[in-house]
C-alpha cells in the first residue's frame, strides 16, 4: 500500500512571518487516515517554518534545490543547508521552473541525484503543454520526462522518489484533468518506472496536480493509481487545505 500524501507548493506566497501564521492554522489540523502532509514555502521562509514544523507530523519540502554542493553560484541554495532547516522533501522540475528558468530534463535529472544522495526526497514534476495535449502525445511526453529524470537513480533510491502528474495547462487555471485521464496517465508512468526499476515501481507514488482543491479532491483521490496531491493555490487557505487533505470527506 503506499501512503497518500498531500503536498502544498505555497509558490512565491507568504512572507516568514505570514509562514508561521499559516503553518500555525495548518497544526490544526487532524489528518483522517494515514495521508503524509507536506508543505513547500518559499527558500526564505524554509527557517521559519522549519522552527514551527518541529515535532509535528507536518513535513517540510523545498520548492528547488541546486544541483551542486557549493560554490559559486550566486541565488542558489545547497541540499545541506535545506537539510539542516528540516526540509526532507524538494519539488523538481515544476513547469514554472522550466517555463521561466531554464529548467530541462537534464537539470532536473542532476538536481534527483544531489537530493537523493544527500539523504532529501524528490517531488518530480511531469506534464504536458496544451499543444502536446492536443496532439495527442501525453503519455510520450511524461514517460520521457520520467525516464530523464531517473536515469542514474538506483533501485535502493527509487522508492524515495516522488512523482507529481501535472498537466501544464491544469496548473493555476482552475481546469483540472479528468480523474479517468489522471488516472490513466499516471498509470503511464508508473509503466515507464517499471521498465526502469521493475516492481519497485509499486511503492512510487504517483501524485495529481493542476486545480486539485477542495472540490475535487475526493473523485481524484478515489483513482486506483492516483497516490495523492500537488496543491498550488488550495494550499494557502488552512480551510481549503484541511477540506483537501481529508478528502475522504
Ligand atoms: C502547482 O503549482 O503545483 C499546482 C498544482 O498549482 P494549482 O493547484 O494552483 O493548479
Amino acid at each position: 500500500m503506499r501512503r497518500p500524501m498531500i503536498a502544498g507548493n505555497w509558490k512565491m506566497n507568504k512572507t516568514p512571518a505570514e509562514t508561521v501564521a499559516l503553518i500555525q492554522e495548518l497544526k490544526k489540523i487532524q489528518p483522517k487516515g494515514n495521508v503524509e502532509v507536506v508543505v513547500c514555502p518559499m527558500t526564505v521562509s524554509l527557517f521559519a517554518a522549519g522552527a514551527q514544523l518541529k515535532g509535528t507530523e507536518i513535513k517540510l519540502g523545498a520548492q528547488n534545490v541546486h544541483f551542486e554542493d557549493k560554490g559559486a553560484f550566486t541565488g542558489e541554495a545547497n541540499c545541506a543547508s535545506l537539510k539542516e532547516l528540516g526540509v526532507e522533501y524538494v519539488i523538481l522540475g515544476h513547469s514554472e521552473r522550466r517555463q521561466y528558468f531554464g529548467e530541462t530534463d537534464e537539470t532536473v535529472n542532476k538536481k534527483v541525484l544531489k537530493v537523493l544522495a544527500n539523504g532529501l526526497k524528490p517531488i518530480i514534476c511531469v506534464g504536458e503543454s496544451l499543444e502536446q495535449k492536443q496532439t495527442g502525445i501525453t503519455n510520450e511526453v511524461v514517460c520521457l520526462q520520467t525516464k530523464a529524470a531517473l536515469c542514474g537513480v538506483s533501485n535502493a533510491q527509487i522508492t524515495d522518489v516522488v512523482i507529481a502528474y501535472e498537466p501544464v495547462w491544469a496548473i493555476g487555471t482552475g481546469m483540472t484533468a479528468t480523474a479517468s485521464d489522471a488516472n490513466r496517465t499516471i498509470a503511464a508512468i508508473r509503466r515507464a518506472v517499471r521498465e526502469m526499476f521493475g516492481d519497485a515501481a509499486e511503492q512510487v507514488r504517483i501524485l495529481y496536480g493542476g486545480s486539485m482543491n477542495d472540490k475535487n479532491a475526493n473523485e481524484l483521490m478515489s483513482q486506483p493509481e492516483i497516490d495523492g496531491g500537488l496543491i498550488g493555490g488550495a494550499s494557502l487557505v488552512a480551510e481549503k487545505f484541511e477540506k483537501v487533505v481529508n478528502y475522504h470527506g
